[in-house]
């Protein structure tokens, strides 16, 4: 009876704390997604312009976006230049819609065919 511990354990739970890891997270400017930021590619402005920087070590500001078409679309409608506090000329804006043109295509594409207002009957000549 009467087993007091004394404080000599408390030494051994420090260490564990080392095996902790910080994982940055990043926000696609396209979903607004929040995920590591190894899952994002990188966007940056750069004095020639916005580029994608594929080794995420560019100097400048950046901005995040998925692998995915559909982030990239929308993004280039708004987001991307609010992100980088930039507009984006029409040569930017071509590179970047080239480099979405090398991204696998998505399966949902909310973006592919939201207009409901088609009317096949209007094509009978
Ligand atoms: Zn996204």
């Amino acid at each position: 009876m009467g087993g007091l511990t004394p404080g000599g354990e408390r030494t051994v739970a420090k260490k564990t704390l080392k095996k902790v890891k910080h994982v940055p997270q990043r926000t696609c400017v396209g979903c607004r997604s929040v995920l590591p930021k190894r899952n994002l590619i990188r966007l940056v402005r750069t004095p020639e312009g916005v580029q994608v920087d594929p080794k995420g070590k560019m100097a400048g500001r950046g901005a995040y976006l998925h692998d995915q078409r559909s982030c990239w679309l929308r993004a280039l409608k708004g987001p991307l230049a609010n992100a980088l506090k930039v507009e984006l000329s029409p040569t930017e804006r071509a590179a970047l819609l080239a480099f979405l043109e090398t991204l696998p295509e998505s399966d949902d594409d909310p973006l592919s065919g939201p207009s409901s207002a088609e009317s096949p009957s209007s094509m009978t000549p």
